[in-house]
């Protein structure tokens, strides 16, 4: 473990992701070792608050998560500061940019800076911009860091990228997608490096269709107010399915090298075939979900922040087609939904007949679990692949899950060492929002009948449709 340097500024330290996912993260890199003497944090936001003030509030949600003596939580919290902050206003940008200068001298963190924005998505540019114009930056790197949602269509995504690019450099932008920051998601690639024949099999030769789901058992609790704006597919399947999708189905790189990686996705995703408004209607089902069976949850309609006559949708479940000589004629089936049976996210690949010629089982199916469950992480027509008799798909030795680090702590590793192997880049947000809109647009010409699913359901009927059409079914049925 090499130890890192670099001030934290996180714009939003006061807000909910800060406390829940990135300070309960910072820990885990504290006591690893990988932040020991040389950072600080500077939490902002807009409350006047003391340092001792905000420090009580970091150690109170770290012992959500921590058995830890409380020695060692102050003696952590002693690296963190606070600044109240206006984001529109210059005064405090100079505050700010003279307590990190203060800060960097006591503890000799090298001029390096990580802005890190947990923070409304509308103050992205603003806060991007002032960094620049107040002049924050050093000489050691200055990294921004963007949470999602990035935009919700191509032309408010367009605008976003536009702000931030006038006060950064592309190479030092971090955008996050927390399921990128997930084991088995940054382990494909390897899986598929290291077994042959499985990378083999991977193409429309011997692949019948490719299922993603990413299911959730809770309803929207008290993210009304957010999903109102936004809706399954924009918060699960612009992003984390495309992504997964990426690692899964891009060519396979020749090197681990964070650009040739993203020129693949990014060829991918170009290649995207793009549908019609009439394909939409057939390809891609929208559903909004009513209260369970004894009628004791809330229906979408009913919770709290949301219209009694939304029309945004709590599931979907679609067809995507790519024009490549790889995957020319499979389909790939991704579906997510709140309110489901289960909390599951999983991809299913369903191999063909013809997988007998490389020594596969005819029609075997490789279940790669993103969440592990049961301490299972790959099952082989539903058996863990230890104990399955084929043998074409494993580990490589040091890669299994043991010990596996959480999302935002390996993402904080990378950003610390100059690592954009795990963010998305421009171009693959650019294809996949054109892609997304094509779906937004349609539906939004028409008036869905909603809701139409129960909680604790599969969905609508219309998704186990979806598939029996081709003649196909989803791996994962309750
Ligand atoms: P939050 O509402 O809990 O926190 C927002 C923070 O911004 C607070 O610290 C608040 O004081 C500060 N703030 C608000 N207005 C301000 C202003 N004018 N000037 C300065 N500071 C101001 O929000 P959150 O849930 O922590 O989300 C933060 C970001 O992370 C959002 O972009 C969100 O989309 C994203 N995100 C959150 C989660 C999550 O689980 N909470 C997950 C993924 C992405």
């Amino acid at each position: 473990v090499t130890e890192k340097s670099a001030i934290f500024i996180i714009f939003g330290g006061s807000g909910d992701l800060a406390h829940r996912k990135l300070y309960p993260s910072l820990f885990r890199l504290y006591k690893s070792g990988f932040l020991k003497d040389h950072f600080a944090v500077i939490g902002t936001a807009r409350r006047p608050w003391s340092d001792d003030y905000f420090r009580e509030t970091v150690i109170t949600s770290l012992k959500d998560y921590f058995d830890d003596s409380e020695s060692v939580m102050k003696e952590f919290a002693q690296h963190f500061f606070y600044q109240s902050h206006d984001v529109n206003d210059s005064e405090h940008y100079i505050a700010l940019k003279n307590l990190a200068a203060k800060l960097d001298d006591q503890f000799s963190a090298g001029h390096n800076r990580v802005y890190y924005m947990a923070i409304a998505p509308r103050f992205f540019g603003t806060v991007a911009e002032h960094i620049n114009s107040e002049g924050l930056k050093t000489d050691g790197y200055n990294r921004l860091v963007i949470e999602k949602p990035f935009g919700r269509d191509l032309d408010s995504a367009c605008e976003l990228n536009g702000n931030i690019s006038k006060a950064f450099p592309e190479d030092d932008i971090y955008r996050i997608d927390h399921y990128l920051g997930k084991k088995m998601v940054q382990v494909i690639p390897d899986l598929r490096a290291h077994n042959p024949k499985f990378e083999k099999a991977l193409n429309n030769k011997y692949v019948s269709n490719i299922q993603v789901t990413l299911a959730e058992k809770i309803g929207v609790e008290d993210r009304g107010g957010y999903y109102e704006t936004a809706g399954v597919l924009r918060d699960m399947v612009q992003n984390h399915i495309m992504q997964i999708i990426g690692a899964t189905a891009m060519d396979e790189p020749e090197a681990t090298d964070a650009k040739i990686i993203h020129k693949h996705k990014c060829d991918l995703f170009a290649s995207l075939k793009e549908m019609t408004p009439e394909q939409v209607d057939q390809d891609f089902v929208r559903g909004q979900y009513d209260t369970d069976n004894l009628g004791e949850e809330n229906a979408y309609r009913q919770e709290d922040k949301v219209a009694e006559d939304s029309n945004i949708e709590t599931f979907t479940a679609g067809k995507l087609e790519f024009d490549s000589d790889r995957w020319s004629g499979v389909p790939f089936y991704v579906r997510s939904g709140k309110r489901m049976p289960d909390k599951t996210s999983r991809i299913d690949i369903v191999f063909n007949e013809k997988v007998d010629e490389l020594g596969i089982k005819p029609n075997t199916v490789v279940t790669l679990l993103i969440e592990r469950k049961d301490g299972h992480s790959i099952l082989i027509n539903g058996i863990d692949y230890k104990e399955s008799a084929q043998d074409f798909i494993k580990f490589p030795e040091e890669k299994e899950f043991d010990n596996a680090r959480e999302a935002y702590e390996s993402l904080i590793i990378d950003i610390l060492s100059g690592d954009r192997v795990h963010f998305t880049l421009w171009d693959e947000l650019r294809s996949t929002w054109k892609y997304i809109d094509t779906i937004e647009e349609r539906w939004a010409s028409q008036t869905p009948e909603f809701p139409n699913y129960i909680s604790g359901t599969m969905g609508p009927d219309s998704a186990e449709m979806l598939l029996e059409r081709d003649g196909n079914s989803w791996v994962w049925d309750d």
